[in-house]
């Protein structure tokens, strides 16, 4: 069975970046994914398509088939009584935000000043070239409903976020 569209796929993999550092790994096959429904990076799933299973491959994918470049108007300068009151507000905590599209997105505080906190909503591997060594372990076919759903259910049954 080849990868392609409405397939399930396991895969085991490493993701490094320029500098040798592991940013992610998962290397018993437990991470799995749909083929076509954008559950994953789409400079590795279209180097994806057409292999195997037990095929091995390096991929080196831009950001701007990763997680996009980074974009300093998404940096921005808010007060703070944007935050709840009663929560010590420090740099490194995440917040969920809507985007001006009405999306919703994870911003990271990246500075307290005063009344001002300073807010990054690019994702943390915005800009970043990622490098991919990937093993394909198993490849089936999507059920009606994971298609359906855009996403894989576990074999245990069908549980959600
Ligand atoms: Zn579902």
């Amino acid at each position: 069975m080849q990868i392609e569209n409405d397939r399930v796929v396991s895969l085991a993999y490493t993701l490094k970046d320029n500098d040798d550092n592991i940013i992610d790994q998962s290397d018993d096959g437990s991470f799995c994914y749909l083929h076509g429904a954008m559950n994953i990076i789409p400079g590795l799933e279209n180097a994806l398509t057409g292999k195997t299973a037990g095929d091995e491959l390096s991929v080196t994918v831009a950001p701007e088939d990763g997680y996009g470049k980074r974009d300093d108007e998404r940096i921005q300068n808010v007060p703070r009584e944007m935050f709840p009151e009663d929560q010590e507000i420090t740099a490194g905590m995440q917040f969920h935000a809507q985007n001006p599209d009405g999306h919703d997105i994870m911003v990271m505080v990246t500075k307290v000043e005063g009344d001002q906190v300073t807010v990054d909503g690019n994702h943390p591997l915005a800009g970043v070239e990622l490098n991919f060594d990937v093993k394909i372990m198993d490849i089936r076919a999507a059920t009606a409903e994971e298609i359906e759903h855009g996403h894989v259910h576990s074999p245990g049954g069908h549980h959600h976020d």
